[in-house]
């Protein structure tokens, strides 16, 4: 292989395009201090279809909004085995990742984010198809690459829905675990979920939908399947599913979507008895929905027959409740509105366990099996993280989850590509100088931190029920938080610019401003009433028999957060960014709202420190693996590690600029490492 020869192949045709389609890496970005430079380079790479650029080996990808013929399989296949540099970035984050596995045997995870509508599940859907189509198999192995892809369908009915950003919004967050053999072939998966919007389930904004799987059994399900579930085919009879005046999406049909969804099931052997109890629950949820209270009991027994529960309790349950006062058992009937609102929380609950034993079913299916390969277990793992997206569309709790997930994947991406990249170089004696960029863990503190986190104030307000109130709730974080930069209420001043009830606070988000509603209490608190979880735990449905009971839901997610944040930190990053092009999903690029973008994300900070700094790293024994490149000094050459890199770099000829040596050797741009890889690969 003629390297010198390669380099300047691959440069000059990046030139000649680079007035049309701009650069596909903007590094190679001439004025890359300038912002309008950046986004006219991302504007005319979208008007061309060319949807992904690289700063380095950060993906940046701008939803099209269209079809685009880049996903075929034989368009896969090019990606297979080449270097990155080399073709259009699209493809190349999955093989490069792939290789770096395969190469190092170290775990690697791939972080997708973005806001809600930025192509985020779409990228790590195909990324996995990547992976299920290219990577080697045998004749076992097949269904596992079809079931990872068929897992898919099953969480997208269950766990998304129509929002007025997205007309198929996941409405959980997902990180999934591909475990390769030493072969190199996918033969194991993992998924772990993250709180399920389960309010969507009793409510809906105005022009949004509840949950696909709903309409999709409606419309998709046979009339004799209807029957015994008990339902009719219009929506419109269902309260939990007109609160948002909408029941069909255009761009999607619910009918086929079934047909996909109970091909999925099988593909991942579920059983006609957990098909049954998935369905049932389903049904019942929206017969739930229609209870009238102080009318007959008549809808309560389908409900009762469907959730395998004993005739009469249900009833008894949602309007009574339990409690203990001076060790004595008391039942006190409820008024109208707890009424409805014990309903709506068991509704939900019903829904939101389902959904977890759905994560479950679907994890023994793709779980490793044993039999097939005795070698070893501790195979390395690929993880995708496809997680919630900033969003400002509602003001509730789960909206407050969701964007302190956001904050806490900014601030990973920061610590690793913008903090801790330039403390090495400093640490390596490597001149540098220092890149600004605004780090948002005042923002992660100030929703986590102990004793005087909005998370830990909001706990303490619930430890004491019937003391406390969403106004004292209020009171308590304008007196701990009141006065830090990012949070606002509406007694500070009267400088704020929207207008702010007094039920609300606002936090100012890396990536915008969001008033919240102060109604946490009683969802952070297990809103569902003992008599009701007893009731539930005797249930047939074996879905339903399981526990209910859970840790305050606000810390329960701070925990489970802080165990993912664990998990990526001890695995090899890449990034995919993603970025919305404009609000009304089409294929049109607004400036205004790509800049916001831009700039929240980091970018480019981000390109700053890419530019001047040696993006990749290896050990000195790592590099030494090229030394059949050099026979003249090798195997006949004996010294320190350090003099031994020296010299095969002399040989391979590496330009000063290109690379440096600290404790390792710190390379500048990919295509150096890559073509020096090849040349091996070609010997
Ligand atoms: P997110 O997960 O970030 O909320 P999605 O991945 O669901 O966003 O994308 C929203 C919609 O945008 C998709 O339903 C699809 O219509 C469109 N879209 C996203 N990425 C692509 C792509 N690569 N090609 C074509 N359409 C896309
Ligand atoms: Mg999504």
């Amino acid at each position: 292989v003629d390297i010198e020869g390669r380099v300047r192949l691959v440069m000059e045709s990046t030139l000649t395009a680079r007035d049309r389609v701009g650069v596909q890496d903007f590094v190679l970005l001439e004025n890359h201090n300038s912002e309008a430079a950046f986004i006219e380079n991302l504007r005319r790479r979208f008007r061309e279809n060319l949807i992904y650029t690289y700063i380095g080996s950060v993906l940046v990808s701008v939803n099209p909004y269209k079809e685009l013929e880049i996903y075929s399989k034989p368009q896969m296949e090019r990606y297979k085995g080449v270097s990155f540099y080399e073709i259009s970035p699209h493809y190349a984050v999955s093989d490069n990742t792939y290789r770096a596995m395969r190469t190092t045997w170290k775990d690697q995870c791939i972080l997708i984010s973005g806001e809600s509508g930025s192509g985020k599940t779409e990228a790590s859907k195909k990324i996995l198809l990547y992976y299920a189509v290219t990577c080697p198999t045998n004749h076992h192995m097949t269904t596992l690459g079809d079931r990872l892809l068929q897992s898919n369908p099953i969480l997208e009915a269950f766990g998304n829905a129509k929002t007025l950003k997205n007309d198929n919004s996941s409405r959980f967050g997902k990180y999934m675990d591909v475990q390769f053999n030493f072969k190199g072939m996918p033969v194991g998966g993992h998924i772990l979920n993250y709180l399920l919007e389960e309010s969507r389930v009793v409510h809906q904004n105005h022009g949004e939908r509840n949950f696909h799987i709903f309409y999709q059994l409606l419309d998709g399900g046979s009339s004799e399947l209807l029957q015994m579930l008990d339902l009719e085919r219009n929506p419109q009879n269902y309260q939990y599913l007109v609160k948002g005046s909408c029941s069909k999406v255009s761009s999607m049909s619910d009918k086929n979507n079934w047909k996909v969804l109970m091909n999925a099931l099988s593909v991942l052997g579920f059983t006609e008895e957990d098909l049954q109890n998935l369905l049932n629950i389903t049904a019942s949820v929206l017969h739930l929905g229609n209870i009238q209270f102080g009318e007959g009991e008549e809808g309560e027994t389908h409900i009762t027959t469907l959730l395998g529960l004993q005739a009469s309790s249900l009833s008894e349950a949602l309007t009574h409740r339990k409690f203990t006062a001076k060790g004595e058992e008391m039942i006190i009937p409820i008024n109208f509105e707890q009424a409805i609102s014990a309903r709506d929380a068991l509704a939900k609950a019903v829904y939101g366990r389902a959904f977890t034993w759905l994560v479950d079913k679907i994890n023994q299916s793709l779980a490793l099996k044993d039999d097939m390969d005795h070698s070893n277990k501790a195979f390395p793992v690929i993880g995708l993280l496809d997680i919630y997206g900033f969003e400002v569309l509602q003001r509730n709790f789960e909206q407050f989850c969701i964007n302190y997930c956001s904050e806490k994947l900014q601030q990973l991406f920061i610590e690793l590509t913008l903090g801790s990249e330039q403390e090495e170089y400093t640490t390596e004696g490597i001149a540098w100088e220092m890149v600004p960029y605004f780090d948002n863990k005042i923002i992660c503190d100030l929703i986590e931190a102990r004793h005087k986190g909005i998370i830990a104030i909001l706990d303490e307000e619930c430890l004491r029920p019937g003391e406390t109130s969403d106004a004292s709730f209020l009171e308590k974080l304008e007196d701990t938080l009141g006065g830090h930069p990012h949070f606002v209420h509406k007694l500070a001043n009267g400088k704020t610019r929207k207008v702010m009830s007094r039920e609300e606070f606002r936090l100012l988000h890396y990536a915008g401003e969001v008033n919240y509603n102060v109604d946490f209490l009683e969802k952070n608190n297990d809103s569902l009433n003992r008599t009701l979880k007893e009731i539930m735990c005797q249930s047939d449905n074996e879905i339903i028999s399981q526990c209910f009971s859970r840790e305050e839901a606000a810390t329960h997610f701070k925990n489970s957060l802080s165990r993912l944040m664990d998990i990526l930190m001890t695995k090899e990053p890449s990034y995919v960014r993603c970025i919305k092009p404009n609000d009304t999903k089409q294929p049109h690029f607004d400036e205004v709202l790509v800049r916001h973008q831009v700039r929240y994300l980091g970018l480019m900070e981000n390109l700053r420190v890419r530019r001047a700094g040696f993006a990749y790293r290896r050990s000195f024994e790592a590099f030494l693996q090229y030394k059949p490149l050099c026979p003249e000094t090798w195997p006949n050459w004996y010294g320190r590690l350090h003099d031994g890199v020296a010299t095969l770099v002399n040989h391979l000829g590496y330009q000063e600029e290109e690379y440096k040596l600290g404790s390792k050797i710190f390379i500048r741009f990919p295509k150096t490492l890559f073509l020096t890889e090849d040349a091996l690969q070609a010997k």
